[in-house]
């Protein structure tokens, strides 16, 4: 059985000021039930100013997550940061090639390959999150979309090292609209076949596939409650603590 894994992604929110608060409001609702960090892997993507404090606030019980990384190891790169530098602040993971890194910064297949891999070499999890937008699932192309993005990824990766893949419907990104449970069960189903085409059956069953689009505690556990769905990547609701932490009981809750 896979372990569900949930992930907040803070974006571009929060002060290091808030976190205490935060987490502390977030670890009182946990202890509603007994042992859920066991059942649970839960991780925080944070700003990189925020990542040190975060750290700290989590201890050993959560992991904290860059949203990005840069691909070389350092050089004239001027407003990057390396893999190096994280690894330095006791991060030991990444989102790569959330779709408002896509959108926004222009970052290609080719360079979100490139990411995957410099996070595999320096033995950092990449959690790596494809998806189509609005036009490409009206105009059905939603399995070449993720056929195309994961053919580029794939061929980075080897079956000895870990990675989490992200499914995130760019149309359910933040806009409230979330895809539903036969959608995204299919949509994971069709990545967990591609995976298995190109690493084996092994790999592409013990690998764990988030869902992420405007989850939220009200439709998260019929999310969850789907074969290939192991967790979600949690944006908007990942910033008021009771609310992640009512996600995170529902995800360990299921493992149960
Ligand atoms: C995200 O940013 O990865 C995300 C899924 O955001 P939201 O939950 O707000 O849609």
């Amino acid at each position: 059985m896979r372990k569900p894994f949930v992930a907040a992604n803070w974006k571009m929110n929060l002060l290091a000021a808030q976190l205490p608060d935060y987490f502390q409001v977030l670890r009182s609702e946990l202890t509603a039930q007994a042992n859920v960090w066991q059942q649970v892997d839960v991780a925080f993507a944070a700003p990189y100013l925020l990542l040190p404090t975060a750290h700290q606030c989590c201890g050993g019980d959560f992991l904290v997550t860059a949203q990005n990384v840069h691909q070389e190891p350092s050089g004239a790169y001027t407003g990057e940061i390396a893999i190096g530098m994280l690894k330095e602040a006791g991060v030991m993971s990444s989102l790569v090639g959330h779709s408002e890194r896509r959108q926004y910064f222009s970052e290609t297949d080719e360079i979100v390959a490139a990411k995957t891999k410099a996070c595999l070499q320096a033995g950092m999890l990449p959690i790596v999150c494809i998806g189509e937008t609005r036009h490409e699932r009206e105009s059905r192309a939603t399995q070449d979309v993720l056929a195309k993005q994961l053919k580029a990824v794939l061929p980075v990766v080897s079956v000895e090292q870990k990675i989490v893949f992200a499914y995130e419907p760019v149309w359910a990104i933040g806009t409230g609209l979330t895809a539903t449970d036969e959608q995204a069960q299919e949509a994971h189903a069709f990545i967990r076949g591609v995976v298995q085409d190109e690493l084996g059956k092994e790999f592409a069953s013990s690998l764990r596939i988030l869902y992420g689009g405007s989850a939220k505690p009200e439709n998260f556990s019929g999310l969850l409650a789907q074969a290939d769905i192991d967790g979600g990547l949690v944006g908007g609701a990942s910033l008021k603590p009771k609310d992640f932490a009512a996600m995170i009981l529902q995800a360990a809750q299921g493992a149960l």
